[in-house]
């Protein structure tokens, strides 16, 4: 391994997550096992080790799910506002007093660095559920004079990258606001939902009011075609993201869309270069890259490219990649194999392309599903590389010389979810902000994330927001 701290293993310990050898299908406050009888594995991918057999929910559970979502909706709704902000409230401190078994979990399953999951997915999963729950009794006062009003049932679709943070971003505004919910956690990462579910029927919500159903992509489709969900809300690749589009006009629904994105990250020579840099690392490498809003398209200012170029690659060797319940870990593994797959594939068309690729020499666990921390230099705008989502550790470098060459390079996207500025002018950042085409624009940091605040893509990034009060607005009726 190239890093040279020589750092002793630190292992978290496993004995807090107790796993089952079976999940069934959390539908009106109870576990029910599938009607077709089905179940798929969820595996570690750092061991490849199966960790649970868990319920593919057919069509008869969806449609058990949604009606008993349907059954708890007026009771839900008529419940006193300030009753449905204390069940929040109670979801909220039962996820701290679980946390460190939720990390656990989510590292195993999921494959994300523990410290990550640790200090990142899961206090921001409570603060989401902290947050709404303080909303619950003053909807009036987030929305004067427009008599806001809950939708009904939301049919919810999650993906494998923040699973129990996205969880809670669906779930806990929409209670706030008196819908009720099914929600459908990805296939390669349903434990800490079905952990959350247990949470749920501890903290003793009405049964029906919280559904957590498994399954593939069919069972999403299953859901996204019902007839009883007034709202889909989904957060996932812009390929179903489309699917559900359409689905949502076909049902007249409501629907909100987090889909992809290929941020930019701008570094002005005027920058705090050592910020930067750490700007950079956390912007691509946070979650091994399997982030929407990941940093994956750098634009250094011309003047400080060599500079900035040698201390990231410095920075890079640094990083230790392995066991994502290691303390020590940077990077961990990637999700699922066929992420890896493609990931692989697109290193494979940065070479093909001309790019120049930058790996440390770090080694690799020989079993589980790992990818270097990478770069490539010498892109072109037009490069797939630089156009396309790879949501993998993989950077994109480009230059530029003025502010509005590099304000054309970074719009030049299909996608407009984010995007990052580094510089030392306050003047810089407003011009820049106010030009990029994207829904969150971080300046002098990166991958910030909020309960407060709203975030949310233009283009094919989607559109409706969540967090904030627009995350209410988004499950109100006015
Ligand atoms: P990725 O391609 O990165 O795996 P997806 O967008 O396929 O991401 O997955 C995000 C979520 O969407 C998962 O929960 C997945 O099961 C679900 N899903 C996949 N296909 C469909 C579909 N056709 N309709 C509804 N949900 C789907």
């Amino acid at each position: 391994m190239s890093n040279e701290w020589n750092l002793a293993p630190a292992a978290e310990s496993t004995s807090s997550a107790e796993i089952k050898e079976r999940y069934e299908l959390f539908i009106n406050g109870e576990w029910q096992a599938p009607s077709d009888g089905n179940y798929f594995e969820t595996i570690s991918p750092a061991s490849e080790e199966s960790l649970a057999q868990v319920a593919a929910a057919g069509q008869k559970d969806v449609d058990r799910a949604f009606e008993a979502a349907n059954a708890a909706f007026k009771p839900w709704s008529a419940l006193p506002a300030a009753e449905r902000g204390k069940y929040i409230y109670r979801i909220a401190r039962m996820i701290q007093e679980r946390s460190r078994e939720l990390a656990v979990v989510e590292s195993l399953d999921g494959g994300k660095p523990i410290r990550e999951s640790r200090d990142i997915d899961v206090p921001l999963a409570a603060a989401h559920f902290f947050y709404y729950a303080g909303w619950a009794d003053k909807l009036e006062y987030a929305f004067p004079q427009r008599d806001p009003k809950p939708l009904g049932v939301a049919a919810q679709i999650i993906p494998w990258n923040f699973p129990l943070l996205m969880a809670a971003w669906k779930i806990a505004p929409a209670l706030a606001c008196g819908n009720t919910v099914v929600l459908k956690p990805a296939e390669t990462t349903p434990l800490t939902a079905l952990k959350l579910a247990e949470i749920i029927k501890d903290a003793g919500l009405p049964p029906g009011v919280v559904n957590i159903i498994t399954g593939a992509g069919e069972t999403g489709a299953m859901m996204t075609a019902h007839k009883i969900p007034k709202k889909l809300a989904f957060t996932g690749s812009t390929d179903v993201g489309k699917m559900i589009y359409k689905a949502a006009l076909q049902g007249n629904k409501k629907v909100t869309l987090e889909l992809g994105g290929k941020a930019a990250n701008i570094i002005f020579d005027d920058a705090p270069i050592e910020a930067a840099v750490e700007g950079i690392i956390n912007g691509i490498y946070f979650n091994q890259g399997h982030v929407c809003c990941a940093g994956s398209r750098l634009f250094v200012q011309e003047s400080v490219y060599d500079q900035v170029l040698m201390k990231l690659k410095r920075r890079m060797d640094q990083l230790v990649v392995g066991d994502p319940l290691d303390k020590n870990t940077d990077i961990g593994a990637i999700n699922s194999k066929s992420q890896l797959q493609t990931i692989e594939e697109y290193l494979e068309v940065g070479r093909a392309e001309g790019s120049e690729i930058y790996q440390p020499e770090c080694e690799l666990p020989e079993i589980g599903y790992w990818c270097r921390p990478t770069l490539f230099t010498n892109v072109a705008q037009s490069n797939r590389i630089a156009q396309e989502e790879i949501f993998g550790p993989v950077l994109a470098i480009q230059t530029f010389r003025t502010i509005e060459e590099v304000i054309d390079k970074a719009n030049n996207t299909p996608y407009g979810l984010s995007a990052g500025v580094w510089t030392d002018k306050g003047s810089k950042i407003f011009q820049l902000t106010k030009a990029m085409k994207a829904g969150v624009v971080w300046a002098n940091t990166f991958n910030k994330f909020d309960p407060t605040s709203p975030f949310g893509g233009y283009k094919e990034s989607g559109f409706g927001r969540e967090g904030g009060i627009h995350g209410l607005s988004a499950y109100l009726d006015f």
